[in-house]
C-alpha cells in the first residue's frame, strides 16, 4: 500500500529482548503488507513526526513513552479519524483517563497476541482510514480512473493519447504526467454526477463542503471567486435596484452590477495614518445612516425602489481586518434582506476559534433572530488561502426565511456563468480543499499558519531589543503592525507583545481586536470587538509615519525595502507607503520567515553603513545612472521620504475618500456608452469634469479612487490632486512606479485614464 506509513511510538527496547524480537516481527509483517514504518523512541521524536508527516495511516503509541498523553493528544488534534492503538504496560486500562478510550481505536498488548495478528489489525485499520478519509468526488474519480475504460467522448485528447502523436504534445504529456489527462473527463461520464444538477459524487462533494464550511448550500465555482461574486449579485439584484457596496470591493462586484443594472451606493471604509484601509465603521451601517446615505446618491433618484435590496462587504480586507460578521449582519439586516461577504482571502476562518463570529457562515439563526437576519452569501477564492489550484472557488449560502435562496432558481444563474465543460481535476481539487479542513485537521493547518505568523512578529520585535541591548549600533527601525501590548483576560495580566505567551496570542481573540481609539491602529469610529486584525496577514512597518499619521524625521519608504527584498528573491504581497504586506498561508514552512528577518537585518546594516545604491540595487542604478549613481541607500530613503511628506500623499488620499467622486451613470449605462460611444485616453491635466470608463485603483490603499461612470471632479479637487501627486512621484523616482490599475502611461510617463468619449 504505497504512501502508507505506520508510526511506532514506543520506548527504546533493549536489543535482543523478547519484546525486541516481537517488534521486529510486527515490522516485518507490516512491511510485507506494503506499509512503511517510522519509529520514535521518545515523546519528542514522536511529536516531531506527528508535526511533519501527513502520510501516517496508523499509529501505535505507548502510554509510558515519556509524555504519552501529549503524543496521543497531538495525534488526534492533527489527524481526523487516524487509527491509534495504545500500548499499555499494565493489563488494566481502568486507570487511563476517559477521553483516551474515546479517541483510540483499540489496545495492543505486545506480548499477548501473535505479531501477525497485531500487524494485521493495524494494517486493516490503516487501509480503512486511507479509503475513508477521501472526500466523495475524489474517491469516485480515483475509482473511475482505476477502471481504465476507453472513452469515446470529449475531450478529444482521449485521456492524453492525442498528445502522444506529436513531439510538442508529447512534451506537455510528459511534463504533467498521464494522470492529469486521464482524469480530464467529459460530463458524459454519468457515474461521477453533474455539476449543473448537483447530483452524484459531484453533488455529494458540494454537500460535504457545505457541511464543512457550515453552509446551507455550497456551489463549486470553477472560474474564480470573480465568477462567484457575479453569480451572487446576478441572482439577487434586478435592473435599477439599489445596492450598498463596500468601496473596498473587487472589480468582479462592479462587473456583477454591470450585468444586473443595479445602482451602487458606496460605503466608504476608514483609513489610518499608514494609508491602510480599515473597516467601514458600524455607525455607517445602521438603518438611519443608510437611510441618509442612499437618497444623497445621484443614482438613487431613478431607482426601482427607495430601499436597497443587497449589500456587499469585503471580509476580511487585504490587510487582514475582519469584521464581526454577526454584528454586520444585525446592522445591515435592518436595511437589506441579502448580505454578501466577499471572503476571497478568508476561506480558513471557520476552522480556528480565533475567528469565531468573523465569517459569513457564522450568521445563523442562533446568532441573529430570523426576523432581522439577512440571507448571507460568502464567496471564497479557495485557491488564495486554502490548498487548491488557481480559479477554484466556492459560493456558500446561509439562508434566512426573509429572502431565502431557492436552489432551482439560483441554479439558473449559476449555469449562466458556468462552462458546460468543467475540468474534473479542479472539482477534485475543491473536494480535497474542503476535505483537508474537515475535523481537527483543519484547525491544525490554520493553527500552524497562525503560530508561524506570531513567531515572526515576535522575532521582529525582539530584534529591536537585542540591538538596543548591544548598544553598539543605531536603533532598529522595522516592526510589524499589531498592538504594542496585550491583555490576558484569563489572568488579568498585561504583556508587552514581544513577550506575550504564544499560547495566549494564538488562542485569545481579544489580543487582536481593534479596540476603539487605540493608537496602534489609528482607525476612527470603532466599537469593541467589531474588527479584528488577522495575525496571518502581517504588515511590516517601516519608519516614516505611524498609524495616526504623525510624520517622522527619518523615513524608509516601503517601496525601497520591497525593491531590496526582490534582489534577495523575497517577493512581498503588497507595498504601501510605509508598510508592506506578507501572508502566512497554509503553505508556510517552519522558519521560512527566517530569510525575511535576515533580509530586514541586512537592509538595516546596508542603510546604517552608507552602502551605495549601485551596490544595493545595481539593476536600478544601472537603468538610471544619472539619477541614482551618486546616492547611498540612505540618500534615496531620505529623498523619497521628503518627497512623500512634501506632496502630502496620504492626507490627499484621505481627502479623496472623504469627498468621493460623483456618479453620473450606472455601471450598466456606462457599459452601454462604452460599447456604442467608445472611449479615449485622457491626460490628468485634461481629466477635470470627464466621466471615466475604467476603474482606477492605486496602492495605497488598493481600492478604487474612481469607478467607471464617475466624474473625475474638478482640477483642484482631492481626486485629481491625489492622482497628480502620484504622477509627480513617479517622475521623481524612476524605477519605483506607483502601483496603479486603470492608468496607462504616456511616452514621458504621464498618466492617462480611459474616459467615455465626449459627446
Ligand atoms: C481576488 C479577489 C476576488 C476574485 O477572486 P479570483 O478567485 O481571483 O477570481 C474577489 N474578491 C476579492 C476581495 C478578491 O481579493
Amino acid at each position: 500500500m504505497a504512501g502508507s506509513t505506520v508510526l511506532l511510538a514506543l520506548n527504546d527496547i533493549p536489543p535482543g529482548s523478547v519484546l525486541d524480537a516481537q517488534l521486529a516481527e510486527i515490522r516485518a509483517h507490516l512491511a510485507e503488507d506494503g506499509h512503511d514504518v517510522v519509529r520514535a523512541g521518545t515523546d519528542d521524536d514522536a511529536l516531531a513526526l506527528v508535526q511533519s508527516r501527513a502520510d501516517l495511516t496508523a499509529a501505535l503509541v505507548s502510554w509510558d513513552l515519556g509524555d504519552g498523553e501529549a503524543v496521543l493528544k497531538a495525534l488526534v488534534g492533527r489527524f481526523t479519524r487516524l487509527p491509534v492503538f495504545l500500548v499499555t504496560a499494565s493489563a488494566s486500562v481502568d486507570d487511563l483517563p476517559l477521553w483516551v478510550s474515546e479517541v483510540i481505536c483499540g489496545y495492543v498488548w505486545l506480548l499477548e497476541d501473535t505479531p501477525g495478528f497485531i500487524a494485521g489489525r493495524i494494517g486493516v485499520a490503516a487501509r480503512r482510514y486511507r479509503d475513508e478519509i477521501l472526500p466523495p468526488f475524489f474517491r469516485e474519480l480515483r475509482r473511475f480512473d482505476d477502471t481504465h475504460e476507453y472513452s469515446w467522448h470529449t475531450p478529444a485528447h482521449a485521456g492524453g493519447v492525442a498528445f502522444l502523436k506529436s513531439p510538442v504534445g508529447r512534451a506537455l504529456f510528459d511534463y504533467y504526467g498521464e494522470r492529469l489527462f486521464r482524469t480530464d473527463l467529459s460530463i458524459s461520464v454519468a457515474e461521477l454526477g453533474s455539476l449543473f444538477e448537483h447530483t452524484g459524487p459531484i453533488g455529494d462533494a458540494e454537500r460535504n463542503a457545505a457541511r464543512i464550511f457550515g453552509a446551507d448550500l455550497t456551489y463549486f465555482v470553477l472560474h474564480g471567486d470573480s465568477t462567484g461574486d457575479r453569480i451572487a449579485l446576478h441572482a439577487s439584484v434586478a435592473t435599477d435596484e439599489l445596492v450598498l457596496v463596500d468601496r473596498n470591493c473587487h472589480k468582479a462586484i462592479y462587473h456583477g452590477l454591470t450585468l444586473t443594472g443595479g445602482r451602487p451606493v458606496y460605503l466608504v471604509p476608514t483609513r489610518n495614518g499608514y494609508g491602510l484601509m480599515g473597516p467601514i465603521p458600524p455607525a455607517a451601517l445602521t438603518r438611519e445612516a443608510v437611510g441618509e446615505l442612499v437618497p444623497r446618491s445621484p443614482l438613487a433618484a431613478d431607482a426601482a425602489a427607495p430601499d436597497p435590496v443587497y449589500a456587499v462587504i469585503t471580509n476580511s480586507t487585504y490587510d487582514g481586518l475582519c469584521y464581526d460578521a454577526v454584528r454586520v449582519a444585525e446592522l445591515l439586516g435592518a436595511s437589506v434582506p441579502r448580505l454578501h461577504l466577499d471572503e476571497a482571502w478568508f476561506a480558513y476562518a471557520r476552522f480556528h476559534p480565533l475567528y469565531a463570529r468573523r465569517f459569513g457562515m457564522a450568521v445563523d439563526g442562533d446568532a441573529v433572530p430570523d426576523a432581522v437576519r439577512p440571507t448571507v452569501f460568502s464567496t471564497q477564492s479557495t485557491h488564495k488561502l486554502l490548498a487548491a489550484m488557481s480559479q477554484s472557488a466556492m459560493l456558500h449560502v446561509k439562508n434566512s426565511p426573509r429572502a431565502p435562496v431557492e436552489h432551482r432558481q439560483f441554479n439558473e444563474t449559476f449555469m449562466m456563468h458556468a462552462t458546460t465543460s468543467p475540468l474534473y481535476p479542479m472539482i477534485a481539487g475543491l473536494d480535497v480543499a474542503a476535505g483537508m479542513m474537515d475535523g481537527p485537521g483543519g484547525r491544525w493547518l490554520v493553527d500552524e499558519a497562525v503560530t508561524e505568523a506570531i513567531r515572526f512578529r515576535q522575532a521582529v520585535a525582539r530584534i529591536g531589543r537585542r540591538i538596543a541591548a548591544a548598544g553598539d549600533r543605531p536603533a532598529w527601525f522595522f516592526g510589524t503592525w499589531q498592538p504594542d501590548e496585550v491583555d490576558d483576560p484569563r489572568t488579568g495580566q498585561r504583556h508587552v507583545f514581544a513577550d506575550a505567551p504564544l499560547d495566549l496570542l494564538r488562542t485569545e481573540t481579544a489580543c487582536w481586536g481593534l479596540e476603539p481609539g487605540a493608537a496602534w491602529h489609528g482607525f476612527p469610529g470603532l466599537e469593541a470587538g467589531y474588527c479584528l486584525l488577522d495575525p496571518v496577514k502581517v504588515s511590516v512597518t517601516c519608519p516614516g509615519t505611524d498609524a495616526r499619521g504623525t510624520a517622522a524625521e527619518q523615513g524608509i519608504p516601503a517601496r525601497i525595502l520591497t525593491a531590496y527584498l526582490e534582489t534577495r528573491r523575497i517577493v512581498v504581497e503588497k507595498t504601501d507607503a510605509y508598510t508592506c504586506l506578507i501572508l502566512f498561508s497554509m503553505g508556510i514552512t517552519k522558519g521560512k520567515w527566517g530569510t525575511l528577518v535576515d533580509g530586514l537585518l541586512d537592509f538595516k546594516s546596508l542603510y546604517d553603513g552608507g552602502a551605495r545604491l549601485a551596490d544595493v540595487l545595481p539593476a536600478l542604478a544601472g537603468a538610471h545612472p544619472a539619477r541614482y549613481d551618486d546616492l547611498t541607500l540612505r540618500d534615496l530613503c531620505d529623498q523619497m521620504h521628503a518627497h512623500l511628506r512634501k506632496s502630502d500623499l496620504i492626507p490627499l488620499l484621505d481627502a479623496a475618500f472623504t469627498h468621493p467622486p460623483r456618479p453620473e451613470l450606472t455601471p450598466a449605462q456606462t457599459y452601454q456608452r462604452l460599447l456604442r460611444g467608445g472611449t479615449e485616453p485622457v491626460r490628468l491635466a485634461e481629466l477635470a469634469g470627464r466621466t471615466v470608463a475604467t476603474q482606477v485603483v492605486t496602492t495605497p490603499p488598493g481600492i478604487p479612487v474612481l469607478m467607471p461612470g464617475e466624474n473625475a471632479g474638478g482640477h483642484d479637487e482631492p481626486t485629481l490632486r491625489y492622482l497628480r501627486a502620484l504622477e509627480d512621484f513617479d517622475r521623481h523616482f524612476p524605477g519605483f512606479p506607483s502601483e496603479t490599475h486603470g492608468v496607462t502611461r504616456g511616452p514621458d510617463g504621464d498618466y492617462r485614464i480611459t474616459c467615455l468619449r465626449a459627446r
